[in-house]
């Protein structure tokens, strides 16, 4: 579903990616872990295209964002090719970034309606289940303002779902939440892995939601995967020193 070939990621002179490979399997949870300023979210960012690679190949379903021509030559997807691919990920971020000045129904309908091209409608029925979902459809009236950061984060995901992604990409989206309210938002989310067929690509600092739910976690550390393995063999046992130690410091 997601393939990084060689990719390089610079911002100016610095370098945040290098030669960076790895694939998702439709279906499959991978979680990044690493250092924090290690590329993880640039990850996510080049996947929702959000930012654009420097060098290598990244595919999305099989749809190319990028390749390299013989030669050498960097070719990326056209913002049209981009926009289509884009619409089959969703992304929930740390800060929730919902519309502030819609009620919740319209967070929720108002991609599907304008992007999707559903009706109305429909578009308030699939948000109605969803609601329901997330376990706030007492909240349909409500503004973000008027909500908990747990709550806005539900709605930030059921407008995710909205999109019925092929893909869904998080980042760290418990780190802006009172400790009370995470265990709900990671309690959904596992829900959802578990019950749907979603690709999910996941950056979180909390270790035990990535050893509970992901099929697989990777290790970064200086633009570089360093480890890659089921989350029981590389919480107990990792092969690395510095996953050790990461995960010392973390844990
Ligand atoms: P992580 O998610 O692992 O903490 P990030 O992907 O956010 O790491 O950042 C990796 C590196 O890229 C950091 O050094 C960060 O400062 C740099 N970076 C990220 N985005 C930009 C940007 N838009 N411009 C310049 N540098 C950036």
């Amino acid at each position: 579903m997601i393939r990084f070939e060689d990719v390089g990621k610079s911002f100016g002179p610095v370098t945040v990616l290098d030669g960076l490979n790895f694939t998702v399997a439709p279906g499959e949870f991978v979680t990044l872990i690493g250092p924090s300023g290690s590329g993880k979210t640039t990850i996510l960012r080049l996947v929702m295209t959000l930012e654009q690679v420097t060098s290598g190949v990244i595919t999305v379903g099989g749809e190319y964002l990028s390749h390299m021509e013989r030669g050498g030559r960097l070719v990326r997807a056209d913002e049209k090719h981009q926009r289509e691919v884009r619409k089959r990920i969703g992304m929930v971020f740390q800060q929730f970034n919902l519309f502030p000045n819609m009620k919740v129904m319209q967070n929720l309908t108002e991609a599907p309606v304008r992007v999707l091209g559903k009706s109305r409608a429909e578009a308030e029925e699939r948000a109605r289940e969803l609601l329901d979902l997330v376990g706030l459809n007492d909240k349909v009236d409500a503004h973000p303002s008027q909500l908990s950061g747990g709550q806005q984060q539900r709605v930030a995901i059921a407008r995710a779902l909205a999109m019925q992604p092929d893909v869904l990409l998080l980042d760290e989206v418990t780190s802006a939440l009172d400790p009370e309210l995470v265990a709900g938002v990671l309690a959904l989310l596992k829900d959802i892995a578990r019950t749907t067929d979603i690709t999910f690509l996941c950056v979180t600092h909390e270790m035990g939601f990535a050893r509970d739910v992901s099929d697989r976690v990777m290790m970064f550390d200086g633009g570089k995967v360093i480890e890659d393995a089921a989350p029981d063999k590389l919480f107990s046992e990792p092969d690395h020193e510095r996953t050790r130690s990461f995960l010392q410091a973390v844990l």
